[in-house]
């Protein structure tokens, strides 16, 4: 059983303030892992002037000390990888698979951010100006329980490489993932104070750092509904905001595509990381006249998928991260056969001999309409919508008939056609005929998935201030 009873400010592992403790959960067998002990607002309170005192020096170090901070976090972090799988693993019930792509996404963060310093101009002349692009200040890192420690390295790496100070809020639910990747930064000797991480709940440290007027970006990922209210406490100080929210991401299959190739490559993006992705590929779009042939080889598909323990190399679907979050993929399970949509694959109910833990069957839904609260809301778990369509011009229709717009996907065995089809779709990311991930490009969402973009230059530039120096001769 272990007991986490530090955060990190100002160079330290230091004891909170706070005295409330939340109690970590096994996903795979809803045992008692340990318990962490919450900071409060004089804990984030202290983060955030520990991140103002370091933001005067830090903003000044050159591009050569930052790319060394950045490759000795990498070195820190990468001594330590089977350690990263193992928590994500245990912890979080994230598969192996998954732990493991998640460990290469950390690396990547650090490659693309000394990528982004070694080629970005910060000085640059626009009309007769030059113009300076400075850090922006302190920054607040919120971020959510499904990717934990992938956040922290991509933010983290960005605002470093922008010569900002941080203060970090993980979930409360990731608390052993964050202890690990501290004590990397913590062996990574920065300078004192450059990140802070305070374990505690959202409506108590995330609160702070949104209201706080020493903090002047907030870079946030998680729920829609949460970075409505981030964004609406951050106006009162006129802090900048990044957010990566919620998605419900369409997959068109066109006519002429290759079925038996795009439908596994649709099962992968729809379960991946067990469905609780944000870009996960929940709306399967099918030509009408592909659907006995797709629902075939779906359930062929499925029947191979192995769902049970996430340290199973083989698992492709492991528990749901908590009871609460397998109560709610249930809810929606039930609100899509009430709806009128007729389960193929799964349906409510825990896959046999996974009793003990928040396994949650991969359910596939037929007959399903666009209209319908399962096609339109974010489910977060192994849950795919199959939507039928006649034309091209209907399936584009239906895919950007929603709120959110993070990514979608698009097959075809035309390149040109699949090209000209993801052109017209408004998300942030299209995956044409394939998944994947490219650092150097933006990452974020159109409408409700969020707003600004992390990674390549755009991700840089959201944590800098442009300044104007117009000198008169
Ligand atoms: P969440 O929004 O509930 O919580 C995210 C973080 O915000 C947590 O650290 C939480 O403690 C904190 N928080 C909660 N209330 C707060 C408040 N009032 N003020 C400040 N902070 C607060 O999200 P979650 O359930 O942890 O994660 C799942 C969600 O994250 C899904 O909606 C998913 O789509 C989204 N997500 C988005 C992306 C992306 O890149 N767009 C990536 C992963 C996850």
């Amino acid at each position: 059983m272990k007991t986490i009873d530090k955060i990190y400010i100002n160079g330290e592992f230091v004891t909170p303030k706070g005295t409330e403790y939340f109690n970590l959960i096994s996903p795979t067998t809803n045992e008692k892992l340990g318990k962490v002990l919450l900071g409060n607002t004089e804990d984030t309170q202290n983060a955030i002037n520990a991140a103002k005192t370091a933001f005067k020096t830090f903003s000044k170090t050159s591009i050569n000390e930052r790319i060394q901070f950045l490759k000795n976090i990498k070195a820190a972090i990468e001594k330590r990888k089977d350690e990263f799988i193992n928590v994500v693993t245990e912890e979080y019930g994230g598969t192996f698979q998954f732990a493991s792509n998640s460990f290469i996404y950390m690396q990547k963060s650090f490659d693309s951010a000394i990528e982004l310093l070694n080629t970005y101009d910060f000085t640059k002349t626009m009309g007769e100006s030059e113009v300076q692009m400075t850090p922006i200040g302190v920054v607040g890192i919120i971020i959510p329980w499904n990717s934990s420690n992938g956040f922290i390295c991509s933010k983290l790496s960005t605002a470093i490489a922008a010569g900002c100070t941080v203060v970090i809020k993980p979930s409360e639910m990731s608390a052993q993932q964050t202890q690990l990747i501290t004590e990397c930064l913590h062996e990574a000797k920065l300078p004192k104070g450059v990140f802070n991480i305070v374990n505690g709940l959202g409506e108590v440290v995330g609160s702070e750092i949104s209201r706080n007027p020493d903090v002047a970006k907030i870079s946030f990922t998680g729920s829609t509904t949460v970075g409505k209210i981030i964004a609406k406490e951050a106006v009162n100080t006129m802090k900048r905001v990044t957010l990566e929210l919620g998605g419900k991401s369409p997959n068109i299959i066109l006519d002429d595509a290759d079925l038996p190739k795009a439908i596994p490559l649709a099962v992968i993006a729809a379960f991946m990381n067990s469905g609780q992705a944000c870009i996960a590929g929940t709306r399967l779009l099918i030509p009408e006249s592909k659907l006995e042939e797709t629902k075939t080889i779906i359930k062929e598909v499925i029947s191979n998928t192995i769902v049970g323990d996430p340290k199973n190399p083989n698992t492709a679907v492991g528990p749901m991260v908590s009871a609460k979050q397998f109560n709610r993929v249930q809810d929606y399970i039930q609100i899509g056969i009430n709806e009128g949509a007729e389960v193929l694959t799964g349906g409510l109910g825990k896959p046999e001999g996974l009793e003990k833990g928040n396994f949650v069957k991969p359910t596939v839904f037929v007959n399903v309409n666009n209209k319908m609260r399962i096609a339109q809301e974010e489910i977060f778990g192994p849950v795919l919508s199959i939507i039928t369509y006649k034309t091209e011009e209907e399936a584009i229709e239906i895919a950007n008939d929603t709120n959110y717009g993070l990514q979608a996907y698009v097959s075809s065995a035309n390149q040109e056609r699949a090209h000209r089809i993801a052109s017209q779709i408004n998300a942030g990311r299209v995956q044409i005929n394939g998944i994947g991930h490219d650092t150097m490009a933006p990452f974020g969402g159109f409408k409700q998935s969020g707003i600004g973009r992390e990674f390549g230059v755009l991700g840089l530039e959201a944590y800098l201030e442009p300044k104007a120096l117009i000198q008169q001769k």
